[in-house]
């Protein structure tokens, strides 16, 4: 699967809820798992694939056959902690941009996995991060908008090369 760039529009639009996880669906999370480690990402949503459908992947190792591997369907937050952490975030959908963000220290994730079951993970420090990043893909929220305006500020020029890019395609 090709991995869409900003600022391609499919990556603003809200994904669709999953009714049910069939074997098409579960291809779509292996075929998501296998394109995240080609690119040697640690998380993928659906939009990032052109496929408005309310899916991520996430593994921190960002390898295969390493770390633990999370497919998760119709994600949702259903608890979250107060308290906030800032670290810098990257994504394979702005390659070369970084920057830093705040999110919910800790969080409490309910959705289906591959076998159509509904799952509650509790998730802390990077995992916690992972999964609202790719959340927020699939909201069509993607990461620089909540950079501090310092920060937009410094990646102005790169966000401009990418749209150079995409018009030169
Ligand atoms: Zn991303």
């Amino acid at each position: 699967m090709q991995v869409l760039l900003y600022p391609n529009k499919l990556l603003l639009q809200e994904a669709q809820e999953i009714g049910e996880v069939d074997e098409a669906v579960r291809q779509l999370g292996r075929e998501m798992l296998d394109t995240m480690y080609a690119h040697h990402g640690v998380g993928l949503a659906g939009p990032q694939v052109g496929v408005l459908k309310r899916i991520v992947v996430v593994n921190l190792s960002g390898e295969k056959d390493s770390g633990e591997e999370f497919v998760l369907v119709n994600p949702v937050i259903v608890k979250r902690s107060d308290e906030l952490v800032t670290r810098s975030e990257g994504c394979l959908s702005f390659p070369g941009i970084n920057g830093p963000v705040s999110r919910w220290s800790r969080i409490w994730v309910s959705s289906l996995n591959l076998d159509g079951e509904e799952v509650q993970i509790e998730a802390t420090g990077l995992l916690s991060i992972a999964f609202q990043h790719e959340i927020d893909h699939l909201n069509g929220i993607l990461f620089v908008s909540k950079l501090p305006p310092a920060s937009k500020t410094v990646i102005k020029s790169d966000l401009n090369r990418l749209k150079e890019k995409a018009l030169s395609r």
